[in-house]
């Protein structure tokens, strides 16, 4: 390693690529590994319960932003010296892979076998891991990736079927008949979190139903209704239901129907009769306000279903085909029959009018076919409402108002999760049912992960000594899976106490999701919160404001901003884009001012290089620091405590913000202008001056590279190469390095900084009245007179400004103009200069 990269030239342009490529190379795997020894040793451990993502094979923008968060924190945590676990999983299963394999090999799943079908799953799985992992490392995330797991290997099935054994014995899972949300084109029930509303336009039909007995004639005979029939108008959006129909409902203060309640009404076309009851949930403006109740058009159907105990007829199938209950329309599929029992109302002249309406349709997440509420048999996980909102408010949120948005749907869900998929490919539900006496069967622990359609039971049924089992087919719902995590990488293994880990951090569209189920499922599990702390990532915007979508033609991939500007330019963006939790937009202009940042830093690192390569750090004791150094000193000490302030609180738009500010200006712009001449050498204070200056150049160049180390990882590193490592200094990478403290390395007082302060004001002044008169910044003026009631070195003055300088004491202000008019200086050859309440100074070409 003791090449001769130190004193190398280095060329003029930053070459991003090329330097983040050999970084990516030499970097050592061991660096970002978690060691348990640490913890033993009284590291405080910091876990990051790391999203697993869907592996689509696309790491997009908004993934790259969540990441990049992370990889912030975990980097500053290793600095500030935690035991930093930073985990990558992948949650591999679910309905997109399924869905994407019956695409590429124009397959559908019934064609092949399950376990074909189930192949050809994995395959795609790990091709699209693999290239996401790749463009993961480019971006540089400091993931241990010794702690990689895959939700569809056995390890982790089998912590899933655990954790499906643990929670069915404590009845937190059971399994019973019960209306659920299903898909009919992909076949499956699905959760409420798998719902989406869109606004859809559908035909609001105006149907007669026969009364049959008024509420008043309800004790007397039928046939005295039947002489001379009256007809109640239903309008309904879903006339396929009518075989489904099991009661009619009115609004009870609803004086137009008030004679209804409690009557009996014949449904057209299928003539089931149908009690008439009150229920203020009915909507009275909405059609005729009389609405009809089926098993089931909508969540409401079920509310007033369970609420009025009311019979079950199902007339559409998993398939989104009508059953027999549908009679001469079974076998239809939903639309058909809607259509042809509309002609057939017509023909009855029972169909009194229809409107065209805008409605709010439930469809599924995946292909948005409305969905159907079904009643089947199906596995539950119970929600414990409050206790999940209790829990919630354990953890601190980050931004908090984020905690609502997940209490607001824990009040909104009507019934328990349900995890049973009519799927593949996903994790076996670890169950067999006796054949003979109907027993649940559970496999041992030991066992797992079974597959109920491949394995037999080792055992007979416990109840009826049967040794014949029918398996389940089911399989679990991937938030099953995904729910885990923190349990997973805190190393939790079902034994044990459980101890929250330190941070989780998701975006704000899986808050319903991968939140609400891992503190559901943690709670169950081990009766504690899963982390301590929550952050939540906003979403990335296209460069028109919008959401980046296909049909807008706005989307921006990661790979194509680093290969263009390199990864620690897209980092720049993702800090500076807007504070955590708030929605970012993308802008090409925000990357290449980071590139250009990028450069300014290299412009400055290859001139500190030049004046710093034969330095070696001297002790403290033998610098004369001069008063801009000390001031360049006390400024960076400041910028540290502001730096780790923000990174606390993860203010990262702030924190580089301020490294920007203080790099750009205080570093470049004032103290290396004004300490030129010293680092040159050719200042009065000679080798002493030089010194001085080297020693602060040096120390803020090596504090910044600690800084921008979480921010721009390469960039940070190369730096830290050039100014330690490659002269032997220091052998370690920057990113083992601790943080650095607000701390300056001499006491600095107030006084010393008010006279840095005062010396940058003047020769940033002096600078700006000579490019305003477009004089050159290097030719000497006539002379700068400083009035000042305490001690100023002019040393830095003088050779900053190319001019001689004179401190002036106990004069008064009058007395100088009176002094300057006696002298015949005209305004155009002088100016002034104002500095605070206590110093002027007058500058004369
Ligand atoms: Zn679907
Ligand atoms: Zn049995």
């Amino acid at each position: 390693m003791a090449s001769a990269s130190s004193d190398a030239k280095l060329s003029k342009r930053y070459n991003a690529e090329e330097i983040e490529r050999k970084w990516l190379e030499r970097w050592d795997d061991a660096l970002y590994r978690f060691k348990e020894e640490d913890v033993a040793a009284g590291k405080p451990p910091y876990i990051i319960d790391t999203p697993p993502p869907y592996p689509t094979g696309d790491f997009h923008i908004g993934n790259a932003l969540n990441w990049c968060y992370i990889d912030f924190i975990a980097r500053y945590k290793r600095m500030r010296g935690y035991a930093v676990l930073f985990p990558q999983g992948w949650d591999c299963h679910g309905l997109p892979t399924e869905v994407k394999v019956e695409e590429t090999h124009g397959i559908s799943k019934r064609a092949v076998s399950k376990q074909e079908f189930r192949r050809l799953c994995s395959e795609l799985t790990r091709k699209n891991i693999a290239a996401m992992k790749e463009m993961m490392i480019r971006l540089g995330f400091s993931i241990d990736w010794s702690r990689e797991f895959v939700t569809m290997h056995d390890d982790y099935k089998k912590y899933t079927q655990r954790s499906f054994l643990r929670m069915f014995r404590s009845g937190e899972i059971y399994r019973a008949e019960h209306p659920v949300n299903w898909c009919p084109r992909c076949e499956t029930a699905i959760a409420f979190a798998e719902v989406e509303y869109e606004e859809r336009s559908a035909s609001l039909n105006y149907i007669r139903f026969k009364i049959v007995q008024s509420g008043e004639e309800a004790e007397k005979d039928e046939r005295v209704a039947a002489e001379s029939p009256e007809y109640v108008e239903i309008a309904t959006t879903r006339p396929e239901l009518l075989a489904s129909c099991v009661a009619v409902a009115v609004h009870p203060e609803d004086e137009r129907y008030k004679h209804l309640i409690g009557s009996t009404l014949e449904v057209p076309i299928f003539h089931q009769k149908v009690k008439v009851f009150a229920d203020s949930a009915v909507d009275p403006s909405f059609g005729t306000g009389v609405v009809m109740i089926c098993t089931f058009g909508d969540r409401q159907d079920v509310r007033w279903w369970k609420a009025h105990r009311l019979p079950l007829r199902a007339s559409i199938d998993e398939r989104g085909r009508m059953t027999h209950i549908a009679g001469k329309y079974a076998g239809m599929n939903v639309e058909e029959c809607k259509k042809k029992i509309i002609e057939d109302l017509k023909k009855q002249g029972l169909l009194v009018k229809q409107e065209r309406i805008k409605q709010s349709v439930g469809v599924c997440w995946r292909c948005k076919t409305p969905i159907e509420i079904i009643s089947a048999k199906q596995w539950f996980v119970r929600v414990h409402k409050e206790k999940v909102k209790e829990a919630a408010r354990k953890i601190k949120w980050h931004p908090e108002h984020f905690r609502l948005r997940l209490e607001n749907w824990v009040d909104s869900m009507e019934w328990d999760w349900c995890i049973s998929r009519q799927r593949i490919f996903g994790v076996p539900i670890p169950v067999w049912y006796c054949k003979r006496c109907g027993a649940v069967k559970l496999p041992s622990e030991d066992e797992l992960p079974v597959d109920p359609t491949t394995q037999k039971p080792s055992s007979r049924c416990e109840e009826c000594g049967s040794d014949e089992f029918i398996p389940e087919e089911d399989v679990l719902d991937t938030w099953m899976d995904s729910s885990l995590s923190a349990l997973w990488v805190a190393g939790w293994n079902y034994e044990g106490d459980f101890k929250p880990v330190q941070l989780r951090p998701q975006g704000h569209d899986i808050i319903r999701t991968w939140a609400f189920y891992t503190i559901l499922r943690c709670l169950s599990l081990t009766g504690k919160i899963p982390w301590e702390m929550i952050l939540i990532n906003g979403m990335v915007l296209g460069e028109d404001g919008f959401k980046m979508s296909k049909s807008r033609n706005n989307i921006i991939s990661p790979e194509e901003v680093v290969a263009k500007h390199g990864a620690d330019a897209f980092r720049q963006w993702a800090a500076l884009g807007g504070a955590v939790g708030s929605d970012v937009q993308f802008r090409w202009k925000d990357v290449v001012a980071a590139e250009r940042f990028l450069q300014k830093l290299w412009s400055i690192l290859r001139f500190s290089l030049i004046h710093l390569a034969d330095y070696k750090p001297l002790p403290v004791e033998e610098v004369n620091l001069k008063a801009i150094d000390r001031w360049l000193l006390a400024k960076l000490s400041a910028l540290v405590a502001s730096v780790t302030e923000d990174m606390e609180k993860f203010k990262f738009d702030d924190a580089l913000k301020r490294i920007k500010a203080f790099a750009w200006g205080t570093l470049a712009d004032d103290y290396i202008e004004i300490a030129k001449s010293r680092l040159y050498g050719d200042s009065k204070s000679g080798e002493e001056g030089r010194n001085a200056a080297r020693f602060a150049l040096f120390e803020t160049m090596k504090t910044l590279s600690l800084l921008l180390a979480p921010f721009m990882p390469f960039f940070a590193e190369e730096m830290h190469e050039r100014l330690l490592r490659s002269k032997g200094l220091d052998a370690r990478s920057v990113h083992a390095e601790r943080w650095p403290e607000a701390k300056t390395p001499v006491e600095i007082s107030e006084e010393d900084v008010r006279e840095g302060e005062i010396i940058a004001e003047i020769v940033r002044s002096v600078r700006r009245l000579k490019a305003k008169r477009g004089i050159p910044l290097n030719k000497p003026l006539r002379k700068i007179e400083i009035f000042c009631e305490f001690p100023i070195d002019v040393e830095d003055i003088e050779n900053a400004t190319a001019t001689p300088v004179e401190v002036k004491r106990g004069e008064s202000l009058e007395s100088i103009e009176e002094k300057m008019n006696k002298e015949g200086e005209s305004h155009e050859n002088t100016a002034e200069i104002v500095v605070g309440d206590a110093v002027r100074a007058f500058v004369y070409f």
